[in-house]
């Protein structure tokens, strides 16, 4: 007999529950994907996302052919998808891992309630979370809004999960047993991009359950002992990269504490610097959970009233395509346009002069990064730009405003990281490259001026923020 393991952002077959539960009870798993963007609600997949997609569904059907499956494609309506793959295998269960999006969360307890009630069994479990988001609660029982006592009660909390390696062979149902109805090609689905601009993606990471691994052995073997100081280094490939990993599930985090646990001498000391950024990735969905209208709204209602700069086509656009004529900004644009990815420290110097010096609302920054990132997730995203942006929980402050001039001498201190990603400003010394402005000569028009005068945007950011009544 035959069970459903509907994959969804758990494309691994190592610590995968889900298949796990179908092999613990005795069943022959069909492995099927089903595309259904409209059932995620305000927040389908975007553009980068389906390209690393793409790229990870083809790597997890090779896997599964390496074991004599293969995985079943098909387009939505996932319920009816579901039902006519179980009716047509006579399959006596489905189990999958949770995703924590409102919308999809929703969708998969209509899901869940239907399939039982045609008395299916049907269970989710948690591929990868290292907590479940509603686990931790203050001592009040209300959700944490702050990011130290929660990880502190993590790691109070914390029992090691078992690491399963991936199944050395995966049983296709017996000869007796209908077989899935043909689905679609992969390529049917549209999800790689048609004119290459993804191009520059796949040199800085490999989609599916292999690449994890080697992104991970690479971390674990170069960079973790660097970690407490470089993960704040643009120009030094100081952090992990495993963020699109571990959004499309092709890593559990639980085995990537464990292998990195390994670790002896400097790099041992570091994990705990590494281990809290995985806890930022806990709290994110923490606040998802709890808050589920952040996606879209201020979570600190105070700011509903904040006068943000309209209309913001051009500022917007200025940004987005990383002429706004401040270097460090610039470059994290380009890189992120480039490669699909972004360096967290940038990530936030980008987002702070968006929402600050040019007072765009955050929203518009959040759905650019949601369309260009191959990591983009809603927990994450959400959590980092209401943080920047001081409308969030834990948030910055308002009024500390990020000065991208004295950030960028900081942490990229020979520019390097700007020469990269910024050619114009290449030829230029360091202390240039940081502000090309006080010689506009040597880039002879090149490069554009500032968009917003450093200085005039924050003193603008502050007086909008104590005019609108945000104080207090
Ligand atoms: P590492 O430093 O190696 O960290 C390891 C892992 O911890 C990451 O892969 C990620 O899963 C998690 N992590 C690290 N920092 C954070 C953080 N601040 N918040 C939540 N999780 C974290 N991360 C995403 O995965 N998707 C997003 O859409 C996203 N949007 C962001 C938007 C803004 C405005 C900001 C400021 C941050 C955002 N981040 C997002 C968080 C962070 O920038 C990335 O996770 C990180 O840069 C990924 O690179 P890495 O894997 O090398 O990180």
């Amino acid at each position: 007999s035959v069970a459903l393991v509907w994959f969804r952002n758990d494309l691994r077959l190592a610590d995968n529950p889900a298949l796990q539960a179908a092999l613990r009870a005795g069943l022959a798993p069909v492995p099927v994907y089903v595309h259904a963007p409209e059932e995620e609600g305000e927040w389908p997949p975007g553009a980068a996302s389906d390209a690393w997609r793409q790229r990870s569904l083809m790597a997890l059907d090779a896997d599964l052919r390496a074991r004599g499956s293969r995985l079943h494609l098909y387009r939505g309506p996932s319920l009816d998808t579901l039902q006519a793959v179980a009716a047509a295998t006579g399959a006596e269960a489905v189990f999958w891992n949770r995703r924590y999006e409102p919308a999809v969360e929703q969708r998969d307890a209509r899901i869940g309630r239907a399939l039982r009630a045609q008395g299916l069994r049907a269970e989710s479990c948690n591929g990868s979370l290292l907590f479940e988001p509603w686990e931790l609660a203050t001592v009040a029982g209300d959700p944490y809004r702050v990011f130290t006592p929660f990880w502190r009660a993590a790691l109070a909390r914390w029992r090691p999960q078992a690491c399963v390696a991936a199944p050395a062979t995966l049983a296709v149902p017996a000869a007796g047993d209908a077989m899935p109805p043909p689905g679609v090609a992969l390529e049917a689905l549209g999800l790689a991009p048609a004119r290459g601009w993804d191009r520059g993606f796949w040199d800085h990471g490999r989609p599916g359950e292999a690449g994890a691994q080697a992104a991970l052995v690479r971390f674990g073997t170069d960079a973790l002992a660097g970690y407490p100081l470089a993960r704040d280094r643009p120009d030094l490939p100081g952090s992990s990269r495993l963020s699109a990993h571990l959004h499309f599930g092709e890593i559990a985090p639980w085995r990537v504490v464990h292998v990195l646990a390994q670790a002896e001498g400097a790099a041992a000391a570091a994990l705990p610097a590494f281990v809290r950024q995985l806890g930022w990735r806990e709290f994110a969905h923490h606040v998802l959970h709890h808050f589920p209208h952040t996606p879209q709204r201020n979570f600190n209602p105070r700011f509903d009233a904040f006068r943000w700069a309209e209309p913001a086509a051009r500022l917007l656009r200025a940004w987005q395509r990383g002429r706004t004529g401040i270097p460090i900004v610039d470059a994290g644009l380009r890189e992120l346009w480039a490669t699909g990815w972004m360096h967290n420290r940038v990530r936030m110097l980008v987002a702070s002069l968006l929402s600050k010096h040019l007072r765009v609302h955050w929203l518009h920054g959040a759905r650019w990064f949601w369309d260009t990132l191959v990591d983009a997730d809603l927990a994450n995203n959400t959590l980092g730009w209401q943080w920047v942006a001081g409308t969030g929980v834990d948030a910055a402050p308002y009024f500390r405003v990020f000065n991208p001039v004295l950030q960028a001498r900081r942490f990229d201190p020979q520019g390097a990281y700007i020469a990269r990603w910024v050619p114009e400003l290449a030829a230029l010394p360091a202390a240039l490259r940081h502000e090309p402005w006080r010689d506009p000569a040597a880039t002879a028009g090149r490069y554009p001026r500032p968009i917003v005068d450093l200085a005039a945007g924050r003193a603008a950011a502050l007086a909008a923020y104590a005019e609108g009544g945000v104080r207090g």
